[in-house]
């Protein structure tokens, strides 16, 4: 079985999409690794019930019996742009009169080239994950990384579509201020949000071991970046 090809769909979110009710689509499979993940179970696709699992398809039939009182459609992983057919996903709920968010970690420029490349396919809101300084993604699990990440980011400045930035603050000093200079030249004007790691159900039992990232950990992230000129939000 192709793990690319099952999501979980949570029918109900307030959360995932700014300012809409949306549902969301959780991608099974990832093509990166980082330690810290609290996605197991979707990485994986394992440990959990397999009825969690459905097809995209299946989770489309569900947003369509309650399109009338969403705003909105949250693709989000794992990492959805493994799934093949995602333009064809795309462009059936756009056709449902929906707006597209995508989550993705930037390492398939190539799926976001075609997305952007015919408006029926382009999501409506994107937010790239920068997860290290381009240069540290070899720590992550993926050849080229650092490629990958920029042509992502050049793409997205690009598509003229409303977009995020989006880092986790990590423990011991894991993602520090370098990483944040590193990372600057990949942001453009758009907001760049700080959330804060908590240990539980990390990929690597190690990580469960660490202490949770602190308020103080994100604001000063945070700060560096909007030293740097961008809209940090920490
Ligand atoms: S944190 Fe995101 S990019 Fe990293 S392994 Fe988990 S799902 Fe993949």
């Amino acid at each position: 079985m192709d793990i690319n090809n099952l999501v979980m769909l949570r029918k109900t979110s307030l959360v995932d999409y700014p300012g809409k009710v949306a549902a969301a689509l959780f991608f099974c499979g990832c093509n990166l690794r980082c330690p810290w993940c609290q996605n197991r179970e979707l990485v994986l696709a394992s440990n959990a019930p397999d009825q969690a699992f459905i097809s995209p398809d299946q989770a489309l039939r569900h947003i369509e019996k309650r399109r009338a009182v969403l705003g909105g459609v949250v693709l989000s992983g794992g990492e959805p742009t493994l799934y093949h057919e995602l333009p064809a996903l795309i462009t059936r709920v756009k056709a449902m009169g929906l707006p597209v968010k995508l989550d993705t970690n930037g390492m398939a420029p190539h799926v976001l080239e075609t997305l952007f490349s015919q408006r029926e396919t382009t999501p409506d809101y994107i937010a790239l994950d920068l997860k290290l300084a381009p240069a540290r993604y070899t720590l992550l699990g993926v050849k080229n990384p650092t490629a990958r990440l920029k042509e992502s980011a050049a793409l997205i400045h690009t598509a003229n579509v409303d977009h995020e930035f989006r880092s986790l603050a990590l423990p011991h000093g894991f993602f520090t201020d370098n990483d944040i200079e590193a990372l600057a030249p990949l942001v453009d004007h758009a907001p760049w949000f700080f959330r804060l790691f908590q240990p539980g159900n990390c990929l690597d039992p190690a990580w469960d071991t660490f202490p949770a990232a602190q308020k103080e950990d994100g604001a000063r992230l945070a700060k560096k970046a909007a030293q740097l000129g961008k809209r940090a939000n920490g």
